[in-house]
């Protein structure tokens, strides 16, 4: 089947190319020619693992191409996918003025009956916008359809192709048949819903997963005052079948492209409707002060005076495996660290590009050893499978004070300190 992708991020081009694996033919549009220049080079244009090798596999066997635009890349699609960005306006909600120009661009182009799919994570009522665009702006038959993603960056690729359920919203029977065939190779269970019901299910379950991160690290700080211990705390509970292992690893705070943002445009939509979600307005309270608790634990250590130490940040990515580093919880540390005057040289393994753009003065070092040459303290702040196997002998010799903070608790507290260093992590002893 013939499919178009608008936008080439982490959803669109991730998805986009898993469908050709699927064996559709597949359209990857965006409205930026470097990213689409260097997509028809072959050469990566953000780090997931395994996605190089999937694009490189689907461009050659002749199913997988790139475009600027949409013009004349309509023709004969019978799907059209929505994955633009749809991140946080000044007020909290989501801002839709990608999605908006995509539904612009869309009808301008349209030849055929398509069904239109709103990837992109959106409010409740977006699918419906984008109908009235479509409507106002050409004439013919379309659907519009919800297709929330779920997929994980870090592991994108896995978690599209073996979904735990593919969930679509739509009012149309002829939309739902495409739909379907789309997705049948995955032999996924497909949860056939309404539009609204469909947006209303991606906020519900990235805020509901953002819940419980923010939960356990409540009950980690509980854990500091108490003397008991946060990880088997998390097993304890996590063995319970109505609470589930996942997503009890407490840290320094949630962050990334998606669980601020959404949990923010979750409040703001219940607000608009007049309706005080609490809880959810609670979580973003609970986040931000985990965030700076974590702060304060590096600055009172230091007695509130961090002024000239050298503090090296290991991980800047909001987390492992992916080189994103939207609304990071690194990097949020490091301009708090910087603004109490310590000077910061942090190492990401992919991630540092990334960062300089967001932070260019960012002072980044090419390995582990050499951030932590000098160091007064180092942190850990991205669960990078290669942090947990820090090589302790080595820093020992290198860092100036032997000092680990570990936003992620990825070390055992016991060889850590058997090593010789004063060690502090969230919710352990
Ligand atoms: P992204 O910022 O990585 O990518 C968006 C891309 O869309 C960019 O390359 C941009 O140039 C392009 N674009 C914007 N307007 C365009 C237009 N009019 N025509 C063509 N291209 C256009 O975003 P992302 O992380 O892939 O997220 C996309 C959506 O998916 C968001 O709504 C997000 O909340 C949701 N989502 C993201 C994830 C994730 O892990 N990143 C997971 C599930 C859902």
């Amino acid at each position: 089947m013939k499919l178009v992708f608008i936008g080439t991020g982490y959803v669109g081009l991730v998805t986009g190319a898993c469908l050709a694996e699927l064996g559709h033919q597949v359209t990857c549009v965006d409205i930026d020619p470097d990213r689409i220049a260097k997509l028809n080079r072959g050469e990566d244009v953000f780090f997931e693992p395994g996605l190089a090798a999937l694009v490189r596999r689907n461009v050659r066997a002749g199913r997988l191409g790139f475009a600027v635009g949409l013009k004349g890349r309509l023709r004969g699609a019978r799907a059209v996918f929505i994955a633009v960005g749809t991140p946080q306006a000044s007020n909290g909600s989501a801002d839709l003025s990608y999605v908006k120009t995509a539904a612009r661009d869309i009808a301008r182009n349209l030849t055929g009956y398509a069904v239109i799919v709103d990837k992109s994570t959106v409010p409740v009522g977006t699918s419906e916008m984008v109908r009235k665009i479509i409507k106002t702006n050409r004439r013919g038959p379309f659907d519009v359809v919800s297709n929330p993603e779920f997929l994980r960056e870090g592991n994108a690729i896995g978690d599209f192709m073996k979904p735990d359920r593919v969930v679509i919203g739509t009012d149309s029977q002829r939309a739902q048949r495409v739909m379907a065939e789309i997705y049948r190779p995955l032999k996924a269970i497909m949860h056939f819903t309404d539009l609204p019901t469909a947006e209303l299910i991606k906020y519900a379950a990235n805020s509901f997963l953002a819940m419980k991160l923010s939960f356990i690290n409540e009950i980690a700080n509980l854990c500091e005052l108490t003397g008991a211990d946060v990880q088997p705390v998390a097993r304890g509970i996590g063995m319970d079948s109505r609470i589930g292992p996942k997503f009890l690893q407490a840290g320094l705070g949630f962050g990334g492209s998606c669980f601020p943002k959404d949990v923010s445009a979750l409040n703001y939509l219940s607000r608009q409707l007049g309706f005080d979600f609490k809880l959810v307005k609670a979580l973003l309270a609970v986040n931000q002060r985990q965030k700076q608790l974590f702060f304060e634990k590096i600055s009172s250590y230091f007695k509130n005076n961090l002024s000239g130490k050298r503090i090296a940040v290991l991980g800047l990515a909001f987390k492992g495996n992916t080189d994103d580093v939207r609304e990071s919880p690194a990097l949020e540390l490091i301009a708090k660290l910087r603004k109490a005057v310590a000077k910061v040289v942090a190492f990401d393994p992919q991630a540092m590009a990334m960062a300089r753009k967001k932070m260019p003065d960012l002072e980044t070092a090419a390995s582990v050893a050499a951030a932590v040459r000098g160091a007064d303290a180092v942190v850990l702040a991205t669960e990078w499978d290669s942090f947990r196997k820090l090589p302790l002998k080595k820093i020992r010799s290198l860092v100036k004070r032997r000092i680990i903070f570990d936003g992620r608790n990825l070390l055992d507290p016991r060889s850590v300190r058997r090593a010789g260093f004063r060690y502090f992590s969230i919710g352990r002893k």
